[in-house]
């Protein structure tokens, strides 16, 4: 059994097995004189990642591959790797080289091996307490603040980009800063993309963003994770969207009879329309929940969230492949598949 609340301060070994460095995407040089890559540990919809090694001293390290035809396109990638060059927190993942080479841009980065923070919760033998969940909500909250606090935004927290570093210790790392954007609160911001699920309702309005995008999106993933139960999901992102567009949400279900009000009081706080009322990541990291985590009791084992936490991975899974395999479909009508080419190697 694995009782990550026992070790209420997290505990694994944070160090990656380099120092911070100074990242900058290298030109005209080609990756694969300095690294072997090897099978593929993930796939999102804009890049594949792989597992990989430097071939100087054999260390391990994982690449997203994003390849591109456009200038738009590169200039995404371009500013997920600047932004990541300039984060420095242990529950970041941290950048370790990047390349342009061959209409595809390259992002070495430390190699994290214990799987999606949800899939981690479902497994048999991890107990899944209220104050597990707080260890790891805490965590997401502190990296939120250092990246706030440098102006930084992330625009796609969700589930999926929330790693454990392994599969004994509860620590975890952000990835995938593909959305992130430096912010400017002298200046105005929409943005059109995201996980509707996970998206703010200024998102889905097309109303200003800013750091309080970043805290709705914890709201919904706490929610789930607490409940096994998605607030705002609809039958479609049309619906979802919607849903989200109103924010109402409710406690009114089984899971959350198991819930301490004060947990429900940190969701009240952050699943809020109105953004300039929302509470931020600092305020979040002094709220009750969080600083009370260290004396809280473990509490009881949230089994009913347990089974309804797996069926919802196993559904967002199921959407997940049947959404790529339209995708595909739709790209194989196009005799010169494009996205293909450049994305596997
Ligand atoms: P999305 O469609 O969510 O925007 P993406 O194309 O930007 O995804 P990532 O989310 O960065 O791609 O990575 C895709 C998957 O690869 C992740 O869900 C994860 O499973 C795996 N992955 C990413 N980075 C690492 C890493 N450093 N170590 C191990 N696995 C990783």
């Amino acid at each position: 059994m694995i009782y990550v609340d026992e070790n209420i301060t997290p505990v694994d070994d944070v160090n990656t097995p380099f120092e911070y460095r100074d990242v900058k995407i290298k030109n005209d040089e080609n990756p694969l004189d300095k690294y072997i890559i090897l099978p593929e540990l993930g796939r999102g919809s804009f890049g594949t990642v792989f597992y990989c090694k430097e071939r100087q001293n054999n260390m391990e390290l994982a690449v997203k591959v994003v390849g591109y035809k456009k200038k738009k396109e590169k200039i995404m990638m371009e500013t997920e790797i600047n932004i990541l060059a300039s984060l420095h927190h242990p529950a970041i993942i941290v950048i370790y080289d990047a390349f342009d080479y061959g209409n595809k841009l390259y992002c070495f980065m430390e190699l994290i091996q214990g799987g999606e923070l949800f899939d981690r919760v479902i497994e048999t033998d991890f107990v899944l307490t209220e104050r597990a969940c707080a260890c790891f909500i805490r965590q997401i909250c502190d990296a939120v603040e250092y990246m706030h606090s440098k102006r930084i935004i992330h625009l796609d927290l969700k589930p999926e980009n929330v790693l454990c570093i392994s599969k004994q210790g509860n620590r975890i790392k952000i990835i995938d800063f593909g959305f992130a954007r430096r912010y400017n609160p002298n200046k105005n911001l929409q943005v059109m993309f995201g996980t509707a699920e996970f998206s703010a309702p200024e998102v889905v309005l097309f109303e200003d963003i800013g750091p309080f995008t970043d805290m709705w999106s914890i709201g919904v993933i706490c929610y789930v994770l607490l409940s096994g139960l998605s607030p705002f999901v609809g039958a479609d992102d049309y619906e979802t969207m919607t849903n989200v567009s109103f924010a109402k949400y409710s406690f009114d279900y089984a899971p959350f009879n198991e819930i301490s009000s004060v947990a429900k009081d940190f969701l009240a706080e952050l699943l809020v329309k109105e953004s300039s009322n929302r509470m931020t990541a600092k305020n979040a990291l002094k709220h009750e929940w969080l600083i009370q985590l260290d004396s809280l009791s473990p509490g009881v084992t949230l089994s009913l969230t347990k089974t309804k936490l797996k069926r919802y991975v196993i559904l967002r899974r199921w959407r997940k492949a049947a959404l790529s395999v339209i995708f595909i479909n739709k790209l194989n009508k196009f005799s010169n598949s494009h996205f293909l080419k450049n994305c596997q190697i």
